[in-house]
């Protein structure tokens, strides 16, 4: 009889001959600047922990005093029995520190885009996306009923002809953008995607996993930033970046957080955010509020090393923000790469196709507060190494 699931070796074959498979690797220590992997101490270059929250005291301690108190779990859902007063004080707090009218939260930044995309669209109507946008707008938009559309990588231009050539077809249109993009570090347009939402009247929405903490004041995000409080009418977040924790929102007009409420699929068919996540959050939320030293921080170790790469003859690409990437092309050429810089104490992991375009591979380096100067030193020397031995740099 024929094995159902060879073709999975198969398929697995085939992804590792072509450099694309996956290594998972294992961490049997805290997040931070250092990490102990698979029993070894390397530099972390890569996690997604921009302010150094995820092994921070302060989020410690009231996730300890929080589970005293509560337990550990929601036991419902948030629509039957789950919501309780730790989910009700992060989301005043969240909309408070976005400058938003209201904010409602999810269990991760995934699921507030598979909650807001098909909730908000039927099929009356169009979701006009850019060409980059996250997996997880995209798997939204494959929820939605809707019609769609891609306007080309942050051209305003393009955008502009999507919507000229829609207009008057659809109930709503809706245009989405990623804030900054995970894998390129650049930043959407937003100032002038809300400028031609506005002359189309469209719905705008953006994902700001990357921005979140790390753009505009004190890491108020990318509506912040470009200075379009209330002109924006969904930001979507995540908690599990420059949080440091683990959960997503959405913030904007009071009448979009009802309407999830109401229709927001995870919100309704999953559990709540844990009592653990979500009092670590509220210490991040108070943290960021109170203080823009960690924001500041990030954003100096970030041009510290960026400049320093770029002397050393490193190609980082068009980034505006803390991600680095490490622009290698081949992607057998980034997968040996990222090995040798492990051997070499650093972990950097190579990103490729499907992730990014093909040909287009790279070290993605994420920077963080949590390194210190000397950390940073330390890799910037490594890479350099690495870089000459295989022909990266001169
Ligand atoms: C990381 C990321 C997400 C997913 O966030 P999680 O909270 O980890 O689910 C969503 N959107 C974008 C743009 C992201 O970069």
């Amino acid at each position: 009889m024929k094995d159902k699931l060879g073709w999975i070796e198969e398929e697995l074959d085939r992804l590792k001959a072509a450099g694309l498979y996956t290594t998972i690797r294992t961490l049997n220590s805290p997040q931070g600047a250092w990490l102990e992997v698979d029993g070894r101490r390397v530099l972390n270059f890569c996690s997604n922990n921009y302010l150094g929250l995820a092994n921070h005291p302060r989020l410690v301690a009231k996730t300890k005093e929080a589970i005293d108190r509560y337990g550990v779990g929601p036991g419902a859902v948030r629509t039957i029995a789950g919501t309780m007063t730790l989910h009700i004080e992060l989301e005043r707090r969240l909309a408070e520190f976005k400058g938003a009218e209201a904010a409602i939260s999810f269990q991760s930044g995934y699921n507030a885009n598979l909650a807001t995309i098909p909730a908000i669209t039927g099929k009356e109507d169009l979701i006009i996306s850019d060409e980059l946008n996250h997996a997880s707008i995209i798997d939204g938009v494959r929820l939605s009923k809707a019609s769609r559309a891609v306007y080309k990588h942050r051209d305003t231009d393009s955008l502009r002809q999507v919507l000229q050539e829609n207009s008057g077809k659809y109930r709503r249109t809706i245009v989405i953008s990623d804030g900054v993009f995970s894998m390129d570090g650049d930043i959407a347009p937003l100032d002038k995607i809300v400028q031609l939402a506005k002359e189309f009247n469209a719905i705008t929405m953006v994902d700001d996993a990357h921005g979140e903490g790390v753009l505009g004041r004190g890491g108020r995000g990318i509506v912040d930033y470009f200075g379009l409080h209330g002109q924006v009418d969904i930001e979507v977040g995540t908690m599990s970046k420059a949080f440091g924790v683990v959960g997503g929102y959405v913030a904007g007009d009071h009448r979009i957080v009802e309407w999830l409420h109401q229709r927001g699929r995870p919100f309704l068919f999953s559990s709540a955010m844990t009592v653990p996540d979500t009092a670590a959050c509220l210490a991040s939320v108070e943290m960021l509020s109170e203080s823009t030293e960690l924001v500041d921080r990030l954003w100096d170790n970030a041009r510290y090393f960026q400049t320093a790469m770029r002397d050393l003859g490193f190609d980082t690409g068009h980034t505006e923000t803390p991600i680095t990437p490490v622009m290698l092309g081949d992607e057998k050429l980034a997968q040996t790469f990222s090995r040798r810089l492990y051997e070499e104490g650093v972990f950097g992991t190579a990103i490729a196709y499907p992730t990014v375009p093909k040909g287009m591979a790279r070290i993605r380096v994420m920077i963080s507060a949590a390194h210190t100067q000397e950390d940073l030193n330390q890799g910037l020397a490594i890479f350099s190494q690495v870089g000459r031995e295989l022909g990266v740099i001169r």
